[in-house]
């Protein structure tokens, strides 16, 4: 029996996990990653917005995250395959097997890129899939690419690849660019970027590697392709939620619901960083998270073996 099992190793789950040993508590960390650091490995951008650190990524700011990971006094389990969780008995069963259980659970589970679920998307990862501009752009200089959303990353990105790319599509479902006005004014006088708005994209062509989109436009007209070699996604995350669905309160776009102590419907169930805060996801939230949740289960415990 642990006091608290946290479940993911991004900044919150990390956070709240070097806490909880600060404060004496017997802390368990599962990471479903074989590596800890969570959306960090994806941020090629640098850092600047963390008090007190600079990095030139988040590989970088995962480097002064984890330092001490392994001289720390709770335990870190990675490759951990969650099979179901009881949240109300604090019971977790492992598709290893094991069984676990606690007295507190901390979900940091994050959130996920949203995908379209488009045939090639998948399997054209590394063959013409962009991950990020910011990574890949050199490898896309000189060749047409398509982006597809309308928000702030859809547009930055169709920004950075328009500084080497002749041509740049942007297709995006809804009727106005969402992006902040900033990207947008930037967008509209640069001649390389073509935007379909009320527009979907439904293929991925190629046979080794992207060689062209399918779009179909709201209008009802016939779809058309486009010659292109790069496709970079970015339509929003989702919140990593599925496992906790009809256990605790989740918000309409299935964020877990929580109050100003990040406890969640279920009492000493805990929830921190992205999973549980749709509005405003930063690095610097979800450690602060971590730390409001490990402080309240501390006090918690020590109230009930002092009365106990
Ligand atoms: C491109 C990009 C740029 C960004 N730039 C900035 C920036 O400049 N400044 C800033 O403040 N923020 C930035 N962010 C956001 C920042 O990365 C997130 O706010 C932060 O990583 C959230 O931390 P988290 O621990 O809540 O979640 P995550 O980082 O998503 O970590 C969640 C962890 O939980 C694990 N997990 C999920 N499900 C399970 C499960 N069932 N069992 C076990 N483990 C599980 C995941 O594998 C992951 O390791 C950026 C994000 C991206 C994608």
């Amino acid at each position: 029996m642990h006091d608290v099992i946290i479940i993911g190793a991004g900044p919150a789950g990390l956070s709240a996990a070097f806490w909880c040993d600060e404060l004496g508590l017997d802390t368990l960390v599962l990471e479903q990653a074989e590596q800890i650091g969570g959306q960090l490995h994806r941020v090629y951008n640098p850092v600047n917005n963390y008090l007190g650190l600079k990095a030139r990524n988040g590989r970088e700011l995962l480097e002064h995250f984890s330092a001490g990971v392994e001289d720390a006094g709770f335990d870190l389990w990675t490759g951990a395959e969650i099979e179901s969780v009881d949240l109300r008995a604090k019971k977790i069963a492992l598709r290893s097997g094991e069984r676990l259980q606690s007295i507190a659970v901390i979900v940091a589970t994050g959130v996920r890129a949203r995908t379209l679920n488009l045939p090639g998307e998948k399997e054209f990862a590394g063959k013409g899939m962009i991950d990020s501009a910011t990574r890949d752009r050199d490898l896309f200089a000189g060749q047409d690419v398509c982006v597809v959303g309308g928000g702030d990353a859809a547009v930055e990105n169709a920004l950075l690849l328009a500084d080497v790319c002749p041509t740049v599509t942007v297709v995006h479902r809804g009727r106005k660019l969402r992006a902040r006005r900033e990207f947008v004014e930037r967008l509209q006088p640069n001649h390389a970027v073509t935007v379909f708005t009320e527009s979907v994209l439904t293929r991925i062509i190629g046979t080794d590697h992207v060689e062209a989109v399918e779009i179909q436009r709201k209008d009802g007209l016939k779809p058309f392709q486009l010659a292109v070699r790069g496709v970079l996604i970015r339509i929003g995350v989702e919140p990593n939620t599925e496992l906790f669905r009809e256990q605790v309160e989740l918000d309409q776009k299935s964020y877990v619901a929580v109050n100003s102590e990040h406890e969640t419907s279920v009492s000493m169930v805990f929830a921190i960083g992205d999973v549980s805060n749709p509005t405003a996801p930063t690095i610097s939230g979800a450690t602060g998270a971590g730390a409001t949740a490990a402080k309240v289960i501390a006090a918690r415990l020590s109230a009930q073996r002092m009365h106990g």
